[in-house]
């Protein structure tokens, strides 16, 4: 067996969701912990680690190109590990089809990568898909350094099995952290320089502990931190939008006024078949309770077109709730039949000129909602947190309370919240003009 020396320098590259961001950095902080160092801008990296996403079928196929562009010119590849949810759905093919891959590990198994890494280096492969009883996370090193803006996983895993979706198949039952374990890391994530946290969950609104304390009184207690300024939470359920959670969006200052509420249909008939358990009027009915709370919201959604059976009505039904909603960003997708899923054999299989043309009229309508948006924000004075230096010299980018992505110029550093008059919007950022 041919032996690789001990790598000394790792790249992490992170596909999808923000909980596969989460699941990279800790990875990386795993690494850093064993010695390897991060390779710099253009070094080519003795260990490649692609942080895959399963959720559809094109972000599936990328990790099979992305492992042959990691083929050197010799012929030789870096040690390639595959994780993420491509990794557990799919382990045992991606060590047939790559064998440049020596290792396949599950979002799940992640902290045993080094143990993983020493024996690929011995020039054995292996895979580790298991979900074990243990948690990963006690497993992982304290964090360390990070940007203003910071992910913390409090939730992982999903018990509701919309029938579309492979994420209860890759990513297993509910867990929830527990909570002490997660104001530590959240105190750890302030000292490391976060002024925002976003906690991230498949479910997080389904976050609950032992004393079965809810999201809220988790967004309490962190609230108490004094130098955490910003607090948000993704991505909710609309069934898990307790009156509690509802009421801290008007009672808790640091929670950020920004909702994300995936409803992927207007039409009871296509969420019924989607086993999404709620109808369009219960969502729109939990979306007024919390404008009660928090007039000033700004909304946010994932899209689904194309549904096994949507007919163009059904569709229509999803472009009157945009119409009633007015988001301020979302998300928008074609249906992708995931194998192992319920949706990807039913009858009623749309075709794909469709699905784009459906997707074009939504689109179209939340760009010229997000765009309406943006332009009532003109005018406001707002906070930015800044985030990171912009493309021209002096200027600064940072986000608005409401998710807006904001550009100004002046005297500012990375990590400042700093006050603005937004000046005028673009559809995806607003300009800003620095206050004294
Ligand atoms: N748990 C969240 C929820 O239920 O709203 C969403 C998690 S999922 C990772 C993110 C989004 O991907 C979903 O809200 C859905 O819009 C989209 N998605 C999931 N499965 C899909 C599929 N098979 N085809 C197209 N989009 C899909
Ligand atoms: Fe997937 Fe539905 Fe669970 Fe969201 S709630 S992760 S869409 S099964």
């Amino acid at each position: 067996m041919a032996t690789t020396p001990p790598p000394q320098t790792y790249r992490v590259k992170s596909f999808g969701c923000q909980m596969n961001v989460y699941d990279g950095e800790r990875m990386a902080e795993l690494l850093g912990a064993q010695g390897i160092r991060p390779a710099a801008e253009g070094e080519d990296a003795d260990l490649v680690v692609l942080n895959t996403c399963h959720i559809r079928e094109k972000a599936a196929e990328k990790v099979y190109s992305d492992i042959g562009r990691l083929r050197r010119d010799d012929g030789s590849s870096p040690l390639i590990a595959v994780a993420g949810c491509v990794a557990q759905a799919e382990g045992e093919e991606i060590m047939a089809r790559a064998p440049a891959v020596k290792m396949v590990v599950g979002p799940q198994a992640y902290h045993r990568l080094p143990a993983m890494i020493e024996q690929a280096t011995l020039g054995k492969r292996a895979v580790d898909t298991d979900m074990p009883a243990e948690t990963k996370f006690g497993a992982l090193p304290a964090r360390r350094k990070v940007g203003p803006t910071a992910f913390l996983t409090v939730q992982e895993g999903c018990d509701k099995f919309c029938t579309y979706c492979v994420v209860p198949y890759t990513r297993g039952a509910e867990i929830s952290r527990p909570f002490n374990d997660l104001v530590a890391e959240a105190h750890k994530l302030v000292e490391a320089g976060a002024r925002e946290i976003t906690l991230l969950g498949q479910n997080v609104n389904a976050w609950r502990d032992d004393s079965n304390r809810g999201l809220e009184k988790l967004i309490e207690t962190l609230s108490e931190i004094p130098e955490l300024a910003r607090i948000r939470y993704t991505t909710s359920h609309p069934n898990d939008m307790t009156d509690g959670l509802i009421a801290a969006h008007g009672d808790l200052p640091k929670l950020m006024p920004f909702l994300h509420l995936p409803v992927q249909a207007g039409n009871d008939r296509v969420l019924k078949a989607m086993n999404r358990s709620h109808t369009a009027d219960s969502y729109l009915r939990v979306l007024d309770r919390v404008r009660a709370v928090r007039p000033d919201i700004a909304l946010s959604g994932d899209f689904i077109v194309g549904f096994p059976g949507e007919t163009d009505a059904e569709f229509e039904d999803t472009l009157r709730l945009v119409d009633a909603v007015g988001y301020a960003q979302c998300f928008s997708f074609k249906y992708s039949p995931r194998p192992g899923t319920p949706a990807a054999t039913m009858d009623g299989q749309i075709a794909s000129e469709v699905m784009d043309e459906r997707l074009q009229r939504l689109q179209a309508a939340l760009n010229r909602d997000q765009l309406a948006f943006n332009q009532r924000s003109v005018g406001q004075r707002c906070t930015v947190l800044v985030e990171r230096k912009g493309k021209y010299p002096g200027q600064w980018l940072g986000k608005s309370p409401w998710l807006q992505s904001v550009h100004f110029t002046g005297e500012a550093e990375i990590g400042a919240l700093v006050e603005v008059e937004l000046v005028e919007a673009g559809p995806n950022s607003l300009a800003g003009r620095l206050l004294a």
